[in-house]
């Protein structure tokens, strides 16, 4: 045969005769068509942004090392992080568990509790940042009861679908973070006079994805695309995690640390409740009293909460973690060429006023903008300006101009 006497490609088999260039391998030749068909499905397959996702265990994803990753992150909340850390921990020993062991683990879907900017969602995205494996959060208060104006509940496993490029079986060992879990609880202790849209339904609703069953969902999420083609997903090897202020609450846990603890005071100590944290003696009863169906409740069997951040905490906050507002501030200006000074004294200025504001963290981010704007507008102006100097007196005066200071005579 012709192609066994001379050279031929060995993908498109021409001829040597018929290409212009040959390239020798090992056991053949390519040709010069074939280099370049090969070189557009390579480009192609680099081209699509595939995020590969990883479930197996390693060293690092010991609980130890992943509270370590989260306090370069989020200060305090030691509790909770260890809390989070065994079980993200665990849900890697669940995924990578072989189907035919004896035992098989169940999920531990997570509630957690705390005052609105004690860093939940900080929590929760630290916790993307260290994991490989899809990861979304969804705010539950736009869900409503299906039928009615709003989102169904299936549509948090769109947007799981969705940040892994609709890789269904990526999609199914995945962690949501539902916000706002509070906002869907009854309201009212009576549940059967007005039809309640956005709570006890909802909860229902949540349950059975919670729970791990099939849900059929549009993988363009909402309702406005009637036509498309649904996508079954397997809940049961998701993991969930909720986190809700639950305004209130405080109240309810008084209520009954006060009763509980009546008749059992074996000594002073035992009865001493830090009443400034009322939250760390939460208990699944307490979120019954504030409107949680029993049924979801015993679907987020690890509750832990969040503790109030004091005067230190909100310090640390300001210039600790590796995103430290400080040290942003810092980096604007270091773009500038401008070395940014913040005296120690201001530190503990912008703190007395986000805690006299009642701003909590979020509010020292606005704090320092109201401090920092006027130099921000003026300096990229200012080619001579080296070095910008915080001091005391003009945080002060800033903040008495600012529309912050007027927060405390509206209110
Ligand atoms: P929540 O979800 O509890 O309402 P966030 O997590 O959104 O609160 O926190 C708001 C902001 O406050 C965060 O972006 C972060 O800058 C800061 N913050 C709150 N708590 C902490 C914390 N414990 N450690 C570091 N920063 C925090």
């Amino acid at each position: 045969m012709k192609k066994k006497d001379s050279a031929y490609c060995s993908f498109c088999l021409r001829p040597k005769e018929d290409v212009r260039i040959l390239i020798a391998g090992q056991e053949g030749h390519i040709c010069e068509n074939c280099v370049a068909q090969a070189q557009q499905m390579v480009d192609e397959e680099l081209m699509q942004p595939v995020k590969r996702y990883k479930f197996a265990l390693t060293n690092s994803m010991k609980p130890r090392s992943i509270k370590e990753f989260l306090d370069t992150y989020v200060i305090g909340q030691d509790e909770a992080k260890k809390i989070l850390s065994v079980a993200v921990y665990n849900h890697y020993k669940r995924l990578n568990q072989k189907p035919l062991e004896d035992v098989e683990i169940e999920k531990s879907n997570i509630m957690v509790v705390g005052r609105t900017g004690t860093g939940k969602t900080l929590l929760a995205r630290s916790i993307a940042k260290f994991l490989n494996v899809p990861f979304t959060i969804v705010d539950a208060t736009v869900f409503t009861e299906a039928g009615y104006v709003g989102e169904d509940v299936e549509s948090i496993l769109s947007r799981l679908l969705q940040v892994c490029n609709y890789d269904v079986s990526a999609a199914e060992k995945g962690i949501v973070y539902i916000d706002e879990i509070d906002k869907i609880a009854r309201k009212g202790d009576n549940p059967s006079i007005t039809r309640d849209v956005s709570g006890e339904g909802v909860q229902q609703a949540l349950l059975k994805m919670l729970e791990g069953t099939e849900v059929m969902v549009p993988p363009q999420g909402g309702r406005k695309h009637p036509e498309q083609k649904m996508v079954k997903i397997n809940t049961q090897n998701i993991l969930f995690i909720c986190g809700g202020a639950f305004d209130g609450i405080e109240k309810i846990i008084a209520r009954r640390t006060a009763t509980q603890l009546i008749g059992f005071k074996r000594n002073e100590d035992e009865t001493a409740v830090d009443r400034e944290n009322l939250l760390q003696y939460i208990a699944p009863q307490d979120l019954r009293a504030f409107g949680l169906i029993p049924e979801l409740i015993g679907r987020l069997p690890v509750l832990t909460h969040l503790d109030p951040l004091d005067a230190t905490t909100l310090r640390a906050i300001l210039i600790t973690p590796k995103n430290a507002i400080i040290k942003q501030y810092e980096q604007l200006f270091l773009l500038e060429g401008i070395e940014l000074k913040v005296d120690d004294a201001v530190l503990d200025f912008i703190v007395d006023k986000a805690i006299e504001f009642k701003l909590g963290a979020r509010g020292l981010r606005s704090i320092c903008e109201a401090l920092l704007t006027d130099a921000m507008f003026d300096l990229p102006s200012s080619p001579d300006a080296k070095v910008f100097h915080l001091t005391l007196e003009v945080a002060q005066q800033k903040f008495n101009q600012s529309k912050l200071s007027l927060l405390k005579i509206a209110s």
